[in-house]
């Protein structure tokens, strides 16, 4: 679940651009649907790709079985997190920033952006 001190997916939205706000929601249903309590810190765009950065803070008990409680569903889950959160990144350097299309990562005048060639020719 998500956190009360997270940045929520509406803020998230207008930390990229548009054609990378179909990873942002992913991100955020995958965390609705988590036992632990997370919440997303920062959100930008590093060298070009998605950078997402979150805490986990608590773990969500609610109602635990007895058997359940050895079970380390804890770190199993934030293991999968994290490789969510990977898989996502790396999809955004295949993913047009600007407008979702099937994007790549090129530097342009020492920038480094992930875009289609649409966008790209339109930028330059
Ligand atoms: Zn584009």
């Amino acid at each position: 679940m998500l956190s009360e001190s997270s940045i929520t997916q509406e803020q998230a939205f207008n930390c990229v651009g548009e054609g990378w706000h179909s990873l942002i929601e992913d991100l955020y249903s995958y965390i609705t649907n988590m036992k632990s309590t997370v919440a997303v810190s920062t959100i930008k765009e590093k060298y070009g790709i998605l950078r997402f950065y979150a805490d986990i803070q608590t773990i969500h008990v609610g109602k635990i079985e007895e058997e359940d409680r050895d079970i380390p569903y804890f770190d199993e889950e934030i293991g999968l997190f994290n490789k969510f959160v990977q898989n996502k990144e790396s999809e955004s350097g295949r993913l047009c920033e600007a407008c979702g299309q099937a994007g790549t990562l090129v530097c342009e005048k020492g920038w480094w952006k992930t875009l289609c060639i649409t966008c790209r020719n339109e930028g330059s």
